[in-house]
């Protein structure tokens, strides 16, 4: 899909990173946000003269947008790469912003027509990753859920850090037994109408084990592993990813590659041979909607669907105001033609807890 906002932001991110760090640089990378988070493309915004109104949008990052809506790429931002020293860092960078989608991407991607068993907004019932004030977010669990049930949400998976990354305040096995007795006494007062079900981010090690034992992972109803360290070396990790997959009671490999926009591409494996695993043992591999992230993108995301995968679609909320990363997520699916049925997010809380309990039980 072609998101001339997102190539937009990408030539003022080149400008930024041409820039003595400062004021110019800084005025960039406000720029580039705004056009990011713009509800229409720019070239709409041009037509209509108004792409000055935007906030952050000055008089070159307006000429770089027009140079680019009118002629596909900028002069001005080529021959500044040209006369810099920096074109082998700008190339890098650039292989750093491929496949996220801006916000008019993401919604353009959701409202396309696609058959009728493609997962949509409409067919999606609850988020599986998430984090509360028990770690490092800055909601409290309850006012997490009421948030997810104003987005007309039916069910949550709550996914605090792990005690392994005390980074991330993760949560010592004490503190998970509070938290469960928490999520107890919201369930039972919402029962029949909206279930949080008890779940935990674990931290991949080098190894490809978890930070949690085999025990402390039947704990929770369904256990999430992510890599969060490593995630900028050039070297194969396949191994690792593959022994992650392999791990006994883990339900979805989350955010799989670490990789984050414009700084870091994350772990370098060979995805299908990951999706083949994950396929073959139940495990549902993440698209991980927020913005930053937007990882595994909709490209991996259709190798992942031929290898047969199963898919969870969840935001990485730290706050409220992230949750509605579920989006991003879901409209890479769809550009993915994933079904509704391979996306746990779509299933019944039966079907979610017999899942759950087969990944246990491995
Ligand atoms: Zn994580």
């Amino acid at each position: 899909m072609l998101d001339l906002n997102m190539q937009a932001a990408g030539l003022l991110h080149d400008m930024a990173a041409l820039q003595p760090e400062g004021r110019s640089s800084l005025g960039y990378k406000r720029a580039a946000k705004a056009v990011v988070a713009l509800p229409l493309p720019v070239a709409d915004l041009m037509r209509a003269g108004t792409l000055r109104e935007v906030p952050f949008i000055g008089p070159s990052s307006a000429r770089i947008i027009a140079e680019l809506v009118e002629g596909g790429s900028s002069a001005t931002v080529e021959k500044a790469v040209a006369a810099s020293r920096h074109s082998g860092r700008i190339a890098a960078l650039r292989g750093l912003r491929s496949g996220f989608l801006s916000q008019w991407g993401m919604e353009s991607a959701l409202a396309r027509a696609a058959p009728e068993r493609v997962v949509s907004r409409e067919s999606f019932r609850g988020d599986f990753q998430m984090h509360s004030s028990w770690s490092d977010g800055s909601e409290h669990l309850e006012v997490m859920a009421r948030a997810c049930m104003a987005r007309g949400h039916s069910c949550m998976g709550v996914t605090d850090h792990s005690y392994g990354l005390p980074i991330a305040g993760g949560m010592s096995m004490a503190d998970v037994v509070r938290q469960h007795r928490e999520i107890d006494r919201v369930n039972t007062r919402q029962a029949g109408t909206f279930r949080i079900f008890k779940g935990i981010e674990a931290n991949i090690l080098a190894d490809g084990s978890l930070d949690l034992d085999v025990e402390q992972r039947r704990v929770f109803e369904f256990v999430v592993a992510s890599p969060h360290s490593l995630l900028r070396r050039a070297e194969d990790q396949t191994a690792r990813m593959l022994g992650a997959v392999r791990q006994p009671g883990v339900a979805i490999l989350g955010h799989p590659q670490g990789r984050m926009y414009n700084s870091r591409a994350g772990v370098a494996a060979d995805w299908p041979r990951v999706f083949a695993e994950a396929a073959a043992r139940g495990v549902a591999v993440e698209i991980d909607g927020n913005w930053h992230r937007q990882d595994i993108d909709a490209v991996l995301a259709a190798q992942a669907l031929d290898a047969g995968c199963l898919f969870a679609l969840d935001s990485d909320a730290h706050s409220i105001g992230e949750l509605r990363f579920t989006d991003f997520a879901i409209a890479h699916a769809r550009l993915a033609g994933v079904p509704a049925d391979r996306v746990i997010n779509c299933w019944s809380d039966d079907r979610l807890a017999a899942w759950m309990g087969e990944r246990q039980a491995i």
